[in-house]
């Protein structure tokens, strides 16, 4: 561990939260992307052909916002399909998943090739990407990652309660004496953790929304005792029923961090707001609906250089802020993480028969004014014209009357966006496995 390189991208990351300026903003990435493109140029033989043909009219290798622009994109598929000419390290896939798979089976190593970790991304199984994120990378993510999260700066003592559904090297790499890292194992079970909790008493508390969500059913039954100072949501869409019975339990407000296998791309501010990282990754927005701020990110990452990621588009949805935040921060507010693209339902416009987009969030809507009764839910799009909701209710309930009343939310909902009606059928919730992504809402079949 390399404090000195921790502390610099601490105090980097200090800094540019600071900036006032977005065009002073702009020139810093300008900077440092200029930089990355010459390393990668010279580095990645796959980028370095890849952009051969969008280079073909330039006069000099610099990179501008235009010429960025006309850059290819990337996404998963080709980023695994040529692994081994793409990233700097030398790496082969093949060496690399075989560690990745021998690690996650049994849980008791972090696979490392040299000084270069390697992850697996979540996801089915024969979709998995890999990750690989050198030493010196993972020094200057703590950095950033603690000057935007730690509530007291350095100079307090911490103690961090991680939820994490695979152990890595990347995020236990912090424990000194001021702070301390638990490490929590989703695959494990949660009643246990509890216990564990309880005797940690940790400071900052992060973990996927479900598992706050069980957390603050553990403290309202009295079994879990403890009082951080900080509440921090990960990994999956938080929503406002899972926010509001956190934030009333816990007694503060529910703050996020927004991190794939792909970069940590926002964090909140001491407002709450989540701001885009752009201190570390330039974010283009694809516009899916540009008059309600929805858009599909981009991503440069100007800081990894064993996996460099240029133009990757995520398959997320993120909701611009319609306002300013009042941190004065000149990063980018976000009003939320919204889901996948995948999550987006479909329906058919009742005028003209084309289909809509219906966004998760709209759905999510629906089921919050249904009622509080319902626990958990997970909202299918099986068919054009058909939707399963399958529920959980607090016990006791007539659930014939809070399957009229999601019913009747979603006959609403239809009317106000003017689409045909599907067919509403209903199933008992089942919970997914903890070391799952939870998507409440998904479309399981393609217009
Ligand atoms: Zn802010």
């Amino acid at each position: 561990m390399n404090l000195f390189r921790l502390g610099l991208a601490y105090i980097r990351a200090k800094r540019a939260m600071a900036i006032r300026s977005r065009r002073k903003l702009e020139e810093r990435q300008l900077r440092l992307l200029r930089r990355h493109f010459r390393f990668v140029l010279e580095h990645s033989p796959f980028y370095r052909r890849r952009f051969q043909e969008a280079m073909k009219g330039w006069d000099s290798p610099e990179l501008t916002w235009e010429r960025l622009q006309t850059l290819p994109l990337m996404d998963k598929e080709t980023m695994m399909s040529h692994f081994d000419e793409l990233n700097t390290a030398g790496i082969r896939k093949e060496e690399a998943f075989r560690l990745a798979w021998r690690a996650e089976e049994t849980r008791d190593f972090t696979p490392q090739i040299g000084d270069v970790t390697v992850g697996l991304s979540s996801g089915t199984s024969n979709n998995r990407g890999l990750f690989l994120v050198s030493k010196e990378e993972r020094e200057r993510w703590a950095g950033t990652v603690l000057a935007k999260l730690l509530p007291g700066g350095v100079t307090r003592r911490e103690s961090v309660a991680f939820f994490l559904r695979a152990n890595s090297n990347l995020y236990t790499s912090v424990r000194q004496r001021r702070l301390t890292f638990a490490y929590y194992d989703l695959l494990e079970d949660l009643s246990a953790h509890v216990e564990r909790l309880n005797r940690q008493r940790p400071t900052i508390l992060v973990a996927p929304p479900a598992v706050l969500s069980f957390l603050s059913e553990e403290k309202e039954r009295g079994r879990l005792n403890i009082a951080p100072v900080k509440v921090i949501s990960v990994a999956d869409v938080l929503d406002d029923r899972d926010r509001q019975k956190i934030e009333e339990q816990f007694g503060k407000p529910v703050h996020q961090i927004y991190q794939c296998t792909e970069g940590f791309l926002a964090a909140t501010c001491s407002h709450g707001t989540l701001h885009l990282n752009e201190d570390i990754v330039h974010i283009e927005r694809e516009w899916i609906d540009r008059e309600s701020g929805r858009f599909v990110p981009i991503i440069t990452d100007f800081c990894r250089r064993t996996q460099p990621i240029i133009r990757y588009r995520l398959n997320d949805i993120l909701v611009l802020s319609d306002k300013p935040c009042p941190c004065g921060s000149a990063m980018t507010a976000i009003d939320r993480v919204e889901g996948r693209c995948d999550d987006i339902l479909y329906l058919k416009d009742a005028g003209n028969g084309q289909y809509r987009a219906v966004f998760p969030d709209f759905i999510r809507r629906a089921m919050w004014q249904a009622g509080d009764e319902i626990l958990h839910y997970q909202v299918v799009q099986q068919a054009p014209d058909r939707i399963v909701v399958a529920f959980e209710e607090r016990s006791g309930m007539d659930r014939r009357r809070m399957e009229e009343a999601i019913r009747s939310a979603f006959a609403q909902l239809f009317r106000r966006l003017k689409v045909e009606a599907a067919t509403i059928r209903f199933a008992p919730y089942r919970h997914p496995p903890a070391d799952r992504k939870l998507r409440r809402v998904k479309r399981i079949w393609s217009p």
